[in-house]
């Protein structure tokens, strides 16, 4: 197994994009309203959970 990915929360995430805009492998996307991960593009780097304003992303590892 590799590292745990990021992980959005969907019923925090307020779809500010705020993550999206820093995520160095443009592993998020903006999907239904809401930031998504596409794990196989997620280094698990945790940019994008120190970003978020309301605390909606997490990941096992961090
Ligand atoms: S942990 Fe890093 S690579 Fe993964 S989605 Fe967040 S910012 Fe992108
Ligand atoms: S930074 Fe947080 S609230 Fe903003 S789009 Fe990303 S997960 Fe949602």
């Amino acid at each position: 197994m590799g590292k745990p990915k990021a992980k959005v929360d969907k019923k925090i995430c307020l779809a500010c994009g705020g993550c999206i805009s820093v995520c160095p492998q443009d592993a998020l996307l903006m999907c239904g309203g809401r930031a998504y991960v596409h794990e196989e593009n997620c280094i698990s780097c945790a940019i994008c959970i120190r970003t978020c304003p309301v605390g909606a992303i997490s990941g096992e590892a961090y």
